[in-house]
C-alpha cells in the first residue's frame, strides 16, 4: 500500500491507528484491572477531561483507577509496553491542568487508594494511601489532639497525593511549612513501574535529597503510592484579628510589618472589597464590606501566647492606620471569619460567570505596589479582579473576573493573567505559586527561567522518566517553546503551540 498523502488520508490513518491504539490498550488493562477500576467511554470519561482549569479541556483515551500498588504499578507497565502516556490524578482540584488529560494518553487516578495506614500518635506522623482527602488526615489524628498543617482552601475535596505533586500551600503554611516542610516520607512507583522509596522517618534520609526533587513535581516523575506526614498538636487556643483599611495600599504594608515586628502569625490573609462583598452575602462572616480591604491575622499557641501575640500584631495594624479592628471572641467567631475566606472562590460565582484563579509569589515588601500594578493591569484589560490570597507569604491569587460566552473575553483575561506573572517575576517574586505550572504557566515559565534554567528541569525529567511517559508536555516547556515565546513577543502574538491544546472558550 502507498503512504497516504491527502490530508483526509492522512486523518484516516490517524484514526485507524488510534483505533489499534485502544483496542490493544482495552485488552492490556483489562488483563491487569478488574472492570469495575477502567472506564472507556465517553459519557465515563468525560469528568476527567479538565481539571480545576475548566477552559482547557481534552478526552483521555481510558481511565484507570487502581486501588492498590500492585495495579498502579500493573497499570504502568502496560502503557509503557504500549508507548501510552499516563496523567496521574487525585481530586482533579487542580487550577492549572496538571491534571488535564493528553489525547494519545489515560489518566490513572489514585483517588480510590483512600486508606489511612497508620496514625502514630507517639511519633506525631501519619502514613497516608495518595487518594486520602487533605482533611481526612487532620480528622483522623484529632482523636490524639493532632492535626496536619497544610491546609490548602480545597482541602475538604484534594487529595494528599495531589498535594505532594502540587507542593500546595494554604493559611497555616506561613507558620508550619509548606506540603514540603510536612512530608517525611513517599512510596512512589516510577514509569516503569518500579517502586521507590523517598525520604525516611527519621529526620534526615541517605543519599540526595529526592524527595525535595520529587515534592512539587506535578505527576512527572512518578506516581505517588504512599506517604508519611507530620501531624502537629493542636494549639490549644487560637484567635483570629480581623482589621480593616481604606485602601489597599494601607492594607498591605503592615504585613511586612508584623513580620518584621518577629511575629510568625498562624495566618495572614488579605481580601479586597471585591473578595469580601461577593463573600458575604453566601457565608454570612460578618466582614466590613466598606473596607477597601481587609486583612485576617491568626495567632495560635497557649493562651498567654495568643494574647499577647494578639496585642503585638493589633498594635503594628493600628500604627499602619487600621480604621477598625476586631478579634474573635469564641472559637465559632474565629473559624466565622475564616470561613468567607475560605469560600471566597467558589463566591466569585455569585458575581462572574467564570473567573479564572492566577497564583504568582512576590517578596511581601512589595505587595503594595504589586496590588496596584494588577489594578492598573485590570483597567488596561477592561476586565475586573479580585483579590484574596495568602498576604503572610507574598502568594497572591488575583481572580480575573470574566464571560467565557462574551467573545475575546477568555483569550484577554489569560492575556492579564501572563501580565500579573511578569509583574511577580518583575518585582523580584515567582509565577509559581502554590497552584504549579501545568499546562497554564508554560510560557511564564520561559519568561522567569534562562535556558540553561529550563535545559536542567528537562534533564531532571529526563532522569525519572526517559521515555516521557508520565505527564507529558506539562510544567516544563520546550526549549523550542521558550525560543517561540521570545520570539512571539516581538511578533504580536502569531505564533501557535501545535502540542499544546487550545482553551474551549478561546
Ligand atoms: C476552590 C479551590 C481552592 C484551592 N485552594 C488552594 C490553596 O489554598 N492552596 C493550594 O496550594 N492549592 C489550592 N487549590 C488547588 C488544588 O486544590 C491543589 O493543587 C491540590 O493539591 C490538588 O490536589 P488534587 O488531589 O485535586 O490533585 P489533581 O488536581 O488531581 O492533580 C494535581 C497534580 O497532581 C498530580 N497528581 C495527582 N495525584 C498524583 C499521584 N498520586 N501521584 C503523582 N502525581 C499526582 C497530577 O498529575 C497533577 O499534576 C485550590 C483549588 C480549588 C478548586
Amino acid at each position: 500500500m502507498n503512504a497516504p498523502d491527502t490530508d483526509s488520508e492522512l486523518r484516516a490513518a490517524a484514526a485507524a491507528r488510534q483505533r489499534a491504539t485502544l483496542a490493544a490498550l482495552r485488552t492490556a488493562l483489562l488483563a491487569v484491572l478488574p472492570p469495575h477500576c477502567l472506564l472507556f467511554d465517553e459519557e465515563d470519561t468525560r469528568p476527567y477531561e479538565c481539571d480545576g482549569l475548566t477552559a482547557y479541556r481534552q478526552l483521555p483515551l481510558a481511565v484507570a483507577l487502581p486501588e492498590n500498588e500492585a495495579q498502579v504499578v500493573a497499570v504502568l507497565r502496560a502503557c509503557r509496553e504500549l508507548r501510552v502516556p499516563i496523567v496521574p490524578r487525585g481530586a482533579g482540584t487542580g487550577l492549572s491542568g496538571g491534571a488535564m488529560p493528553v489525547a494519545e494518553g489515560i489518566v490513572l487516578s489514585t483517588a480510590k487508594m483512600n486508606r489511612i495506614v497508620a496514625i502514630d500518635a507517639q511519633a506525631r506522623t501519619a502514613t497516608v494511601q495518595p487518594g486520602v482527602r487533605n482533611l481526612a488526615i487532620s480528622e483522623a489524628a484529632a482523636g490524639h489532639r493532632l492535626y496536619y498543617a497544610p491546609d490548602p482552601s480545597s482541602q475538604i475535596a484534594c487529595t494528599i497525593g495531589g498535594n505532594i505533586a502540587e507542593n500546595s500551600g494554604g493559611v497555616h503554611c506561613l507558620k508550619y511549612g509548606l506540603t514540603l516542610h510536612n512530608v517525611l516520607r513517599v512510596r512512589m512507583a516510577t514509569a516503569d513501574g518500579d517502586i521507590v522509596e523517598l525520604g525516611s522517618c527519621g529526620p534526615d534520609a541517605a543519599g540526595l535529597d529526592l524527595l525535595a526533587v520529587f515534592v512539587g513535581s506535578e505527576g512527572m516523575l512518578g506516581v505517588v503510592l504512599e506517604a508519611t506526614v507530620k501531624l502537629v498538636p493542636k494549639p490549644p487556643q487560637a484567635s483570629v484579628i480581623m482589621a480593616s483599611f481604606d485602601s489597599v495600599v494601607r492594607g498591605a504594608d503592615p504585613v511586612a510589618d508584623v513580620i518584621s515586628a518577629g511575629i510568625i502569625p498562624a495566618g495572614l490573609e488579605m481580601m479586597d472589597r471585591t473578595s469580601a462583598r461577593m463573600v458575604e452575602p453566601f457565608v454570612r462572616a460578618g466582614y466590613d464590606t466598606d473596607a477597601a480591604a481587609i486583612l485576617l491575622c491568626e495567632s495560635d499557641g497557649l493562651p498567654e501566647e495568643v494574647e499577647e501575640e494578639i496585642a503585638r500584631m493589633s498594635a503594628v495594624l493600628a500604627r499602619a492606620g487600621a480604621t477598625a479592628i476586631a478579634v474573635s471572641r469564641d472559637e465559632a467567631e474565629r473559624l466565622r471569619f475564616w470561613s468567607g475566606r475560605k469560600n471566597a472562590f467558589p463566591a466569585a460565582g455569585r458575581i462572574s460567570p467564570d473567573y479564572y484563579c492566577m497564583d504568582g509569589t512576590i517578596p511581601r515588601r512589595r505587595l503594595a505596589e504589586v496590588l496596584t500594578g494588577i489594578d492598573a493591569l485590570a483597567v488596561e484589560y477592561g476586565l475586573r479582579c479580585a483579590n484574596v490570597f495568602h498576604a503572610g507569604d507574598g502568594n497572591l491569587h488575583p481572580l480575573i473576573l470574566f464571560d467565557a460566552n462574551a467573545p475575546g473575553e477568555f483569550a484577554r483575561a489569560e492575556k492579564f493573567g501572563e501580565a500579573i506573572l511578569a509583574l511577580c517575576v518583575a518585582a523580584g517574586g515567582t509565577i509559581t505559586g502554590e497552584h504549579g505550572v501545568g499546562i497554564e504557566k508554560l510560557d511564564s515559565m520561559c519568561e522567569q527561567f534562562t535556558v540553561e534554567e529550563i535545559a536542567a528541569f528537562i534533564a531532571v525529567k529526563r532522569a525519572f522518566d526517559p521515555a516521557r511517559q508520565l505527564n507529558p508536555d506539562k510544567a516544563i516547556p520546550t526549549l523550542d517553546r521558550c525560543a517561540q515565546y521570545g520570539r512571539r513577543k516581538v511578533d504580536a502574538g502569531l505564533f501557535k503551540f501545535a502540542h499544546v491544546p487550545v482553551a474551549r472558550h478561546a
